[in-house]
């Protein structure tokens, strides 16, 4: 049995099989943040989701291309470049960095590939010239041009591909902005926006005169330049399947640059909401918290990993302090028995092969049952603390066991615990009692120990030599 993946396209589990298996390569995008503030940890819910997808993709023996777009234009970054006076670069660049930072700090590996809109509008303008071609793409008044969907039907294709919901009715609740009124059909999208006063510099010249692109064609433009007019996955939040995805769909496959038969992506997941008092975080309702907010209170990068990846990806759930103290201690338990493993090991080569990875793998094949896999790290935890109870582990075994923590965490992504700075003065104060003890003097040996035990510290005697530990 193989990986298998809800797949919102045919909104059932499937075994995933990429466009190329005997190469076992994939292609995969994920829809990645706006640049106009730091982003909230349900933002990083989807990012981490990714994450975990794409690890465990290679960990399943796949060569995997990932890759993140960085929205820097949309009409919230206008406004905020406004008023902030400086140039588009600028403010963007800074927000991009600070997302880039935060996701260091959650342990994300970086994207293959991060591609920035505003870096790729040839690539835009050709494919809205294409769509305008085939005539799915029309022209307004002020210079804008939209997508229509009764032209796009009418050419045997299907809109509505994502969501069983009728779509028009979806979008007439929508934001409609001002500067869409030019619309044929109410449920067209826009995409490319002619320039307004308001936007100051922010425009780009076009075969349709100044302007902007709008949200939805960036992501189309950027995904099939990067990874081919059709490729293996495509993620986002659950909040992005419609319209934005269903959106990509029509404009890519409008754009007819597929093989025959093939669709723009095999596979589509879309990550649950983080929530906050049973509402989504978001930063109109106020109720969010930036990775930076928690790292400020003492939080781990590693503990805000382990809480946004503790459900089921396509379950929401609640975050609370609670939650991250939960995170904090469950950590500590893997921690500790990684401390005592890696003791035990010392000078152990692997002679065995540990459960652990097996176990994980069973659980993420499942749709990515990570509550299963994490029940699965707790057993271990639980078998391999009562072998080392007992004294049964030898430091070949110890070796092995660990080697399969590793293997896991391959995926898991939760790196050891920071080793702690310990100050210049616990250490001399330890090597001068390991040096009184030497020379037999136990009463300044015990003084020492004293010493340290009121800076809030204690040696424990290990068999690689006497280590400094915090009380
Ligand atoms: P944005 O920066 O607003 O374009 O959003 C970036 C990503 O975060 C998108 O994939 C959203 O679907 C996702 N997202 C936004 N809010 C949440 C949330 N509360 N929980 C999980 N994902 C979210
Ligand atoms: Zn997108």
């Amino acid at each position: 049995m193989g990986l298998r993946l809800f797949n919102t396209l045919h909104r059932q589990v499937e075994e995933f099989v990429p466009f190329d298996p005997e190469a076992r390569s994939v292609g995969m995008y994920c829809c990645g943040p706006t640049v106009y503030d730091f982003g909230h940890i349900g933002n990083f819910r989807t990012f981490l989701f990714s994450d975990l997808v794409r690890r465990y993709l290679v960990f399943r023996g796949y060569k995997v291309r990932a890759v993140m777009n960085i929205t820097d234009v949309e009409d919230k970054i206008i406004k905020r470049v406004r008023e902030s006076g400086q140039s588009l670069a600028e403010f963007t660049g800074r927000y991009t960095q600070a997302f880039l930072e935060d996701l260091a700090i959650l342990g994300a590996l970086v994207p293959d590939d991060l591609p920035r809109a505003t870096a790729f509008i040839p690539h835009i303008i050709e494919l809205i010239r294409r769509l305008e071609e085939r005539g799915i793409a029309y022209r307004a008044a002020d210079g804008s041009v939209y997508f229509s969907i009764d032209k796009y039907r009418g050419c045997g294709c299907r809109y509505g591909q994502l969501v069983n919901l009728d779509p028009e009715a979806q979008r007439r609740t929508e934001r409609v902005t001002g500067d869409e009124y030019d619309k044929e059909n109410a449920a067209d999208f826009a995409l490319w926006k002619a320039r307004v006063p308001e936007d100051g510099d922010v425009a780009w010249d076009s075969p349709w005169g100044p302007g902007r692109p709008g949200w939805h064609i960036e992501c189309s433009a950027m995904s099939m330049a990067l990874l081919g007019p059709s490729f293996d996955l495509h993620l986002g939040g659950e909040d992005l399947a419609f319209p934005h995805h269903e959106d990509e769909i029509a404009q890519s496959e409008g754009s007819a640059l597929q093989a025959p038969g093939r669709p723009f992506v095999k596979h589509w997941l879309h990550a649950a909401h983080l929530l906050v008092d049973g509402k989504k975080m978001a930063k109109s309702l106020g109720n969010f918290f930036t990775v930076r907010d928690l790292t400020a209170r003492g939080y781990l990068g590693r503990e805000i990993r382990f809480l946004l990846l503790s459900a089921h990806y396509r379950e929401t759930f609640n975050f609370t302090q609670e939650g991250l103290e939960g995170a904090r201690s469950a950590l500590g338990r893997i921690d500790s028995l990684l401390e005592r493993l890696t003791e035990l090991a010392a000078g152990g080569v692997p002679d065995g092969i540990s459960k652990l990875p097996a176990a994980i793998t069973e659980a993420l094949d499942e749709d990515l049952n990570v509550s299963k896999a994490w029940a699965a790290v707790f057993d271990w935890t639980r078998d391999i603390n009562a072998a080392l109870a007992t004294g049964r582990l030898t430091p070949s075994a110890a070796a092995s066991e660990l080697a399969g923590w590793e293997r896991a965490d391959s995926v898991l992504g939760l790196g050891r615990k920071p080793s702690e700075a310990v100050p210049a003065e616990v250490l001399q104060m330890v090597e001068a009692r390991t040096a009184a003890k030497k020379a037999k003097d136990f009463a300044r040996a015990d003084a020492l120990r004293d010493e340290l035990k009121s800076k809030g510290w204690t040696v424990e005697d290990t068999k690689n030599g006497p280590k400094p530990k915090r009380l």
